[in-house]
């Protein structure tokens, strides 16, 4: 096995650091580590196959469901339908500039990006369209997008908007609903398929620099798989970015030219950063109106938990119950969540690491959820525009929230998962000669 075959063929699990032999895992296989139960690689059958068929098929969608009317809304003998574009246009002209780009974003921009990448990239790999820098491009941007695709939070939200609308008018699923959901489930498809290792192994195949990455001799003198031993044990470091295992010396890594750490730096000052100007955030948005509906010239507001109080009262307990947990109970455990795992780096309890891994790990999962009651107010504010007869606009608690949920998506990215590890008492990744963690360096 040449050099540059054997160090691609290692890598550091993203959250405990463990090293793990990528040889087996070429074809359709799954490897989860061992240590924490993260999926370290998946690699999917004929996986650049059914990318290009799945990112194709979602674009083909997205241009069907602009094409059409998406939903129609209908109140004492007046009524409205709206295009996708529609969701856009109407919430920038009516001056909700920062929503309607949220939802050009959330729907538009993110996806098709997204996709054309993936397109563009997977192609590449076999008629070698695209030189290797372009292709790290198109990568950086894959994994940089896929936390920020919302299309099934988008639609859920579109669904909720219409179950709220129910008990006063009549909405109507038009065309372009459905060729909508089938745009999500092939995104959601597309985003399954991808894994960040395999492409990059695909890009730098034979042209990573061997002397900058572990020599074989030393590979095999140190490493032993299936023991638990972490990167920075034996002097590697993993690079978060593409999975290449470095020297310990190295500050950016050879492959993807990404800035490469052993701990992402400032961490837990990041994260509990972000976690303070989250939860100062929330306090507006709980304390002013999210939703303004002005019906036959009187107007009402509502906030947050005052909308889910409506909801209740008026026989909408499922609805109800997931606009409580989406806009309040999940940035609430988010920011709690997260402050306890930033805690138990400097003053770690017993509980088993395990625990507090699938725990960080459901706090990102969950996180992007709570954008739910922006796309509902949105959707609203764009298709309940009927002059005097009823209108809605978004409240001033809108923004704020919008904001609570980027920063606590943001404060999760910035945690590094690895710290537990390196303060779990009785570990055996504990090594006695390691010096005193330093999160700035190396
Ligand atoms: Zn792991
Ligand atoms: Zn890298």
């Amino acid at each position: 096995m040449s050099q540059a075959s054997l160090h691609d063929n290692i890598t550091a699990c993203d959250q405990c650091d463990t090293l793990h032999s990528l040889a087996a895992s070429e074809r359709g296989q799954r490897l989860r580590c061992a240590q924490c139960g993260c999926v370290v690689v998946n690699v999917h059958e004929q996986g650049a196959g059914r990318l290009v068929v799945a990112s194709c098929s979602a674009l083909f969608m997205l241009v069907f469901a602009s094409a059409f009317p998406f939903l129609s809304f209908s109140s004492s003998g007046a009524s409205r339908s709206v295009t996708l574009f529609d969701l856009v246009e109407v919430l920038i002209q009516q001056d909700f500039l920062v929503l309607g780009i949220l939802i050009s974003l959330a729907l538009f921009v993110f996806p098709v990006v997204y996709l054309v990448s993936v397109v563009f990239l997977v192609t590449s790999f076999r008629y070698a369209i695209l030189k290797p820098f372009f292709q790290s491009y198109f990568i950086r941007w894959i994994v940089a997008l896929q936390p920020w695709l919302m299309l099934d939070v988008f639609l859920i939200g579109a669904l909720v908007a219409l179950i709220k609308m129910d008990s006063f008018s009549e909405v109507r699923f038009d065309l372009s609903f459905f060729a909508f959901c089938v745009y999500a489930v092939l995104l959601l498809k597309t985003v399954s398929l991808i894994d960040r290792r395999w492409l990059w192994r695909q890009v730098s195949l034979g042209q990573v620099p061997v002397d900058q990455v572990p020599s074989n001799q030393m590979l095999s003198d140190k490493v032993s798989f299936n023991s638990g031993q972490t990167a920075r044990q034996l002097g590697f470091v993993g690079c978060h970015f593409c999975g290449l295992v470095l020297n310990g010396a190295e500050r950016r890594c050879v492959r993807c030219g990404h800035s490469v750490h052993s701990r992402r730096p400032h961490s837990l000052s990041s994260t509990i950063a972000l976690l303070v100007a989250a939860a100062v955030m929330f306090l507006p948005a709980n304390f002013f109106p999210i939703m303004q509906t002005t019906f036959l010239g009187s107007s009402e507001s509502s906030t947050l938990v005052g909308g889910v109080l409506l909801l209740w009262s008026l026989g909408s307990y499922p609805v109800a119950m997931v606009i409580f947990l989406a806009s309040v109970v999940i940035p609430i455990a988010k920011i709690l969540s997260l402050s306890w795992l930033c805690w138990q780096y400097y003053y770690p309890t017993e509980r088993e690491t395990r625990q507090k891994i699938r725990l960080y790990r459901i706090t990102e999962l969950v996180g992007r959820w709570s954008m739910i009651d922006i796309f509902v107010v949105a959707v609203l504010t764009v298709l309940v525009q009927l002059g005097e007869l009823v209108s809605i606009s978004p409240g001033p608690a809108a923004l704020p929230f919008a904001a609570t949920v980027v920063f606590t998506m943001l404060a999760a990215m910035t945690f590094d998962p690895r710290l537990l590890w390196d303060k779990t008492a009785n570990s055996s990744y504990l090594d006695s000669a390691e010096k005193p963690y330093d999160e700035a360096c190396h």
